[in-house]
């Protein structure tokens, strides 16, 4: 039986892009190839608040007693080697097992399936087929991957992705690919975060969007650049700005800045509803 190291396995609403609103599983995986220091920093520096906190590590028993963090990526838990200890190896009997008991009627209704991280396409894409033809999972309607674009599908995954989305007696599956490719803000190199190669062809096996995290006119400017790369190279989805901030104090001086620029530039806003709600705790 395939297992996955879990990082958060939640229920709460879905508060970003196609989905916002909707209840929503969160199964964060752990594991990503980037660090994104950049996000919150003045340009060219890098946060060091994940580093900060892994040398108290062994002060946390629990993830969700990990501090939030105002600089670099928000969910540094999921990947940071500091806190693997927190995130458990789980069988996929046991995560469905799990996602019944938090599903409010302890069966798949109408909640939204997300898979995020961490980086959830890195290598865990082998054990996603057993996970998702598991006899519990019957009924789901809708799966996100919530992926930085840089990590290309697997033969297997890609043959399961086609299997999943067959259209079954009342319904017809669906896959979205919801892609928060990197800008420079992030402090990731281009040339590693921004490929339309690969995201053109997650268009082929679900619905695929991008969303691009900002803050400044400059950053937008940028995101508007890089869409049109993407756009170049085939990709016809829509596009998201949504303002960086990962706690309410930096994303309440964004949120408003970011739709106008959304709306200035033709452009989709994505809130991130997780951090008015819930001031984005762990398991939101
Ligand atoms: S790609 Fe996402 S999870 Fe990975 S470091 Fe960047 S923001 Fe964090």
């Amino acid at each position: 039986m395939s297992k996955i190291k879990i990082a958060e396995l939640f229920y709460s609403i879905q508060g970003e892009g196609r989905y916002m609103g909707v209840p929503s599983v969160f199964l964060r995986t752990f594991g990503c190839n980037f660090k994104c220091a950049g996000f919150g920093m003045p340009k060219g520096q890098l946060s060091t608040e994940a580093d900060g906190i892994a040398q108290i590590a062994d002060k946390f028993k629990l993830y969700e007693e990990l501090p939030l963090v105002s600089t670099g990526c928000d969910s540094y838990a999921s990947w940071h080697p500091s806190f693997k200890d927190l995130s458990p190896m789980l069988t996929s009997d046991a995560i469905v097992d799990r996602i019944i008991e938090i599903l409010p009627f302890h069966k798949w209704e109408d909640e939204h399936l997300v898979i995020t991280g961490g980086e959830p396409l890195l290598g865990w894409q082998r054990a996603y087929p057993d996970l998702l033809r598991h006899p519990k999972m019957r009924g789901l309607k809708e799966i996100t991957f919530e992926t930085n674009g840089t990590q290309p599908l697997s033969e297997e995954f890609k043959d399961f992705l086609i299997e999943w989305q067959m259209p079954q007696l009342d319904f017809t599956p669906e896959v979205t690919f919801s892609v928060s490719a990197k800008l420079s803000c992030s402090g990731e190199a281009r040339h590693e975060a921004i490929r339309p190669d690969i995201v053109c062809e997650y268009e082929t096996y679900g619905y695929t969007y991008l969303k691009f995290v900002v803050a400044t006119e400059e950053d937008a400017e940028e995101a508007i650049e890089t869409a049109d790369i993407y756009r170049a190279e085939g990709f016809t989805g829509p596009v998201y700005l949504m303002p960086v901030g990962g706690v309410e104090s930096v994303y309440t001086l964004n949120n408003r800045r970011v739709a106008e620029l959304a709306m200035k530039n033709g452009l989709r806003y994505s809130d991130r509803l997780q951090v008015p709600l819930f001031k984005n705790e762990w398991g939101t």
